[in-house]
């Protein structure tokens, strides 16, 4: 396997070069997806409703709007409308999802018009399903009012927003604690039952205390093992660790790392008004880190994986009546697609984790993490980084879900797929797939600085 070379057990099977192969090929029917089917390129979510479930505003680490534009230093140089609160702002017309008395109203088919007169959508209304418990991410109605908005992923790309600061690195850093696995596995394993992560309702004050005292115990251990700073969130190595949670740290790396290349790929040159690349951002952020490239790899194979697992399961799906010419166009793109991509383990290969009976009950472990992963997205203080922050651990919830709780063979026990976690999916997909083609325009340029050119 020479994804990894230097990884103790294979995390994935397939190389750089095979990857890039891949996504040469599959890039045109993602973008077409993702770009030009109403079904994939809205997205309902919660954006307002939530609260931040872990900190408060009182403490002056808040990730509201206000707090992660005042922590930008140098903000007075930017123009107004350039300023993080202005490129965070939702872009496009929204339309809410009728709650559960307007839909028992309703007849049980996709409305028309719910987005406004321009806007030509017809397909957007999802009905509610109950959840289920073999979910990894949190379904977007737990402790909200509403079931949310819909919103346009075309009208707000994921780019440079001026997002930075105390805000944004306050909730990096709570993402990664979710793998801060510090007691030795024994211990660890024996104290499960009483964890906070365990259960999913847990008061928000008892986690917050864990997750310090973990932090605090890593942070001492990262500096000793690493002699490196202990606030670096890239110094905590996992060599040690088990495959499982090699592999939470990845997705969680590699999602942050797709999210860099984008804002770095797609950034606001200050001086001229310009959109444009910036390599000295790809440089610093994922060049001289190419742990975090390979973990970028790493979500691709995972992501294909799962989107090739579905094949059998989608071979039905339907996805609006409203107009059926474009229904049979998106259904018969996300079939190619699916068929595209190499069936079995050849990408990757999931059977390898959770096999150790010494590990079972890590699963669930594994879930809950993930699920506060999703949580933490509401801490996020600009709307469009939190709309593709949860969009994005949707994805990957969704993945995962496919991954250990699908069989890919016989779909009759398999947990229902709701059109959330489909578009979160397929669009999730559609951001590395994307990440993966930035990245070599970006190696390209790099290539052409190191000759002088
Ligand atoms: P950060 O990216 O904030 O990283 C913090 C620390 O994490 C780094 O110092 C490093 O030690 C470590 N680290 C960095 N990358 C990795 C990695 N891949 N793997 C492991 N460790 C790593 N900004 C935008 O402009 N547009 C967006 O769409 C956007 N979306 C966001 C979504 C979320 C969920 C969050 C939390 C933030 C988002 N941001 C966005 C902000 C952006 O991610 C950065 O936080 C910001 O640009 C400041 O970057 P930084 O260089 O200080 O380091």
């Amino acid at each position: 396997c020479a994804f990894e070379p230097g990884a103790i057990v294979s995390d994935a099977c397939a190389s750089y070069s095979t990857l890039d192969d891949l996504n040469d090929r599959l890039y045109p029917y993602v973008k077409s997806i993702t770009q030009n089917t109403d079904f994939f390129s809205y997205y309902r979510l919660n954006l307002y409703n939530k609260k931040c479930p872990f900190w408060s505003e009182e403490n002056g680490m808040c990730g509201n709007i206000a707090c992660a534009v005042n922590t930008l230093d140098n903000e007075g140089d930017i123009p107004l409308v350039w300023r993080a609160q202005e490129l965070g702002k939702l872009e496009g017309p929204k339309a809410q999802h009728p709650g559960r008395e307007a839909q028992k109203k309703r007849p049980k088919r996709p409305l028309q018009g719910e987005l406004g007169e321009d806007v030509g959508e017809s397909c957007v209304v999802e009905y509610d399903d109950d959840c289920d418990d073999r979910d990894y991410c949190v379904p977007d109605d737990e402790n909200a009012t509403g079931k949310g908005d819909y919103v346009s992923l075309i009208d707000n790309p994921e780019r440079f927003t001026g997002y930075a600061g105390a805000g944004s690195h306050q909730v990096w850093e709570a993402i990664y604690r979710e793998n801060c696995f510090s007691k030795p596995r024994a211990d660890w394993e024996s104290s499960m039952n009483q964890s906070p992560f365990g259960g999913q309702a847990q008061a928000a004050q008892d986690l917050r205390s864990v997750l310090k005292a973990q932090v605090v115990q890593q942070n001492i251990q990262s500096a000793i093992a690493h002699n490196a700073e202990p606030s670096r969130v890239d110094t905590l190595e996992f060599e040690d660790e088990c495959l499982e949670k090699r592999v939470f740290h990845r997705v969680v790396s590699g999602m942050h790392a797709s999210i860099s290349t984008h804002l770095c790929y797609d950034f606001l040159n200050q001086t001229t008004g310009q959109w444009s690349p910036n390599l000295e951002c790809y440089e610093q952020r994922l060049h001289k880190h190419p742990e975090r490239i390979s973990n970028l790899y790493f979500n691709y194979a995972l992501m294909l994986r799962a989107v090739g697992k579905i094949r059998q399961h989608i071979k039905d799906y339907e996805y609006c009546s409203a107009d059926p010419a474009q229904d049979q166009q998106t259904k018969n793109l996300v079939l190619s697609l699916s068929a595209a991509i190499p069936a079995g383990p050849e990408i990757f290969d999931e059977t390898v984790m959770f096999r150790d009976p010494s590990v079972a009950s890590l699963k669930e472990d594994f879930r809950n993490r993930f699920r506060n992963v999703s949580r933490i997205m509401d801490c996020v203080g600009c709307d469009k980084c939190r709309l593709w922050g949860k969009l994005q651990t949707a994805g990957y919830g969704t993945a995962l879900k496919v991954l250990f709780e699908f069989d890919e063979h016989d779909s009759s026990n398999d947990p229902p797929l709701r059109r959330t976690e489909l578009v979160a999916l397929i669009n999730t997909l559609g951001r590395v797939s994307h990440s993966l083609t930035a990245i070599k325009d970006f190696s390209r340029m790099m290539e052409a600085k190191e000759l002088g050119i």
